[in-house]
């Protein structure tokens, strides 16, 4: 069993809401497999996955083929820059 690198709390393999950051926008993608620390939460996703989801933010949009079913973005910076 694996420990976090931060906390020495358990990490496990879950299927989480990965909020990933690209540029100004953040995206989020649901069924993400990563791992996750049961103290602090602590993320840590494997080098494909993460490279999928550099891919997923580059292009803005999650395709066809995607391992990941299900993928929205918002634009968190318009949402503050917008409001009056
Ligand atoms: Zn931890």
């Amino acid at each position: 069993m694996d420990k976090c690198e931060f906390c020495e709390g358990v990490i496990k393999l879950r299927r989480v809401l990965a909020r990933f950051r690209y540029n100004e926008y953040t995206i989020y993608i649901k069924n993400v497999p990563a791992c996750v620390c049961n103290k602090c939460g602590e993320l840590y996703y494997d080098a494909p996955i993460y490279k999928r989801l550099e891919k997923i933010a580059q292009q803005g949009e999650s395709s066809k083929d995607d391992i990941f079913p299900t993928c929205s973005i918002k634009d968190g910076s318009s949402l503050n820059k917008n409001v009056q």
